[in-house]
């Protein structure tokens, strides 16, 4: 639970509703049992402000606090210490004033695991304290009829209620928890796999051809003399290319095939079961296409790429061989030119299927 701001703000709003019918019923436990005691008025009194006005008091405590989350906790320590009181005001009557200290238990152990408990017990023991010390020690030991019935709408319901904003806050973790994972393998800039994240992939995807000793290709994918569009263009030209790469790569690879940003201007693509000659037709048409893109806010501007293409073969133990051979054809298209596609693999060292320039 965050202690700062916001969350502290969303929790004193959950305990504000909670916090509301747990005493609202609770007035109704305590008023049975302290009826036949004949009290005097000023503790109906104060058994209806703590009822129907702490509520209210406390959330706005918490709301107005530089920190929330802390006033919040205070609150809930205010809550145990008049729940103790009450229980010696009843004179403690066994089931109401058991309902009360376990259902403030309940809370606090929710909220604040075992050590809120404990905190949360002893301001219980207080207020009890202060309790014998107002009204005259006594002990009634039978609870009637019509108080055990007083208790069990809080009995009822009260766990009811709890065990539902559990219930939503654990859902609400869990939704954050795979909006992260997500982004935490996504590349902010391109909306493709991050390095991390693809290299996973491939790991799965070598372990799939190693089994079935059939195999796609990889590709490795680098723009050409990116560098010089930075400084000609400008970075923000530069995003603008880039993103253009991811989206041509979305749109133009296969459901099956896997495409991420390596890092830089450069992106990776795994393309399974695919023969290697129908791989190098698909980069190449990729190569293609990309070189004749026009961009609206830089109408000279034509952009080329270099990939390198490496089969799987049983000589690629791990993945990082298999990586190896892309990354040497894609060395071997920059330094043979550039705009091109070559391709390494059944293999063989490294040679050239295709030579668009
Ligand atoms: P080559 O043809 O040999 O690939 O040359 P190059 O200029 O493309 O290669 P180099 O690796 O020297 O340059 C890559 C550049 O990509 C350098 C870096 O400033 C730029 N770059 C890396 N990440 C980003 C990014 O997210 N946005 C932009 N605009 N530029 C980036
Ligand atoms: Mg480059």
């Amino acid at each position: 639970m965050g202690k700062t701001g916001g969350k502290g703000l969303s929790l004193a709003r959950r305990l504000y509703t909670s916090r509301i019918l747990g005493l609202a019923l609770g007035l109704l436990l305590v008023s049975a049992a302290m009826y036949p005691l004949n009290p005097a008025p000023w503790v109906w009194v104060a058994m209806l402000l703590n009822a129907v006005l702490w509520p209210h008091l406390a959330y706005q405590w918490a709301r107005r606090a530089q920190v929330p989350y802390h006033a919040e906790h205070r609150n809930l320590l205010v809550d145990a210490f008049l729940g103790g009181f009450w229980v010696a005001a009843m004179q403690f009557n066994p089931l109401p004033g058991a309902t009360t200290l376990s259902m403030m238990a309940m809370n606090n152990v929710a909220i604040g695991g075992l050590r809120f408990l404990l905190a949360g017990t002893v301001a219980q023991i207080l207020g009890i304290g202060v309790g014998l010390l107002i009204f005259s020690p006594a002990f009634i030991p039978q609870t009637s009829q019509v108080q055990m019935y007083a208790c069990l709408p809080l009995m009822c319901l009260y766990p009811l209620a709890l065990g539902w904003i559990c219930f939503r806050q654990a859902h609400t973790l869990g939704r954050q928890k795979r909006e992260l994972l997500a982004l935490s393998r996504t590349d902010s800039l391109t909306g493709l796999l991050n390095h991390g994240a693809w290299k996973d992939q491939l790991e799965v995807e070598l372990q799939r051809c190693k089994r079935q000793q059939q195999g796609g290709a990889i590709a490795l994918i680098d723009i050409d003399h990116f560098k010089s569009i930075n400084d000609t263009y400008g970075h923000v030209a530069g995003d603008i290319v880039l993103r253009q790469l991811s989206k041509m790569l979305k749109q133009n690879l296969r459901a099956a095939d896997v495409a991420g940003r390596y890092g830089g201007d450069e992106f990776c693509v795994i393309l399974p079961d695919l023969p290697l000659t129908s791989a190098v037709a698909a980069m190449d048409a990729l190569r293609d296409r990309f070189a004749t893109l026009g961009y609206e806010q830089s109408p000279a501007l034509k952009v080329s790429l270099s990939i390198g293409l490496a089969a799987f073969n049983p000589a690629h133990t791990d993945a990082t061989l298999w990586l190896n051979d892309a990354d040497q054809a894609l060395y071997e298209a920059k330094a043979t030119g550039r705009n091109r596609v070559i391709c390494c693999g059944d293999g063989e060292p490294h040679h050239e299927l295709l030579d668009s320039v």
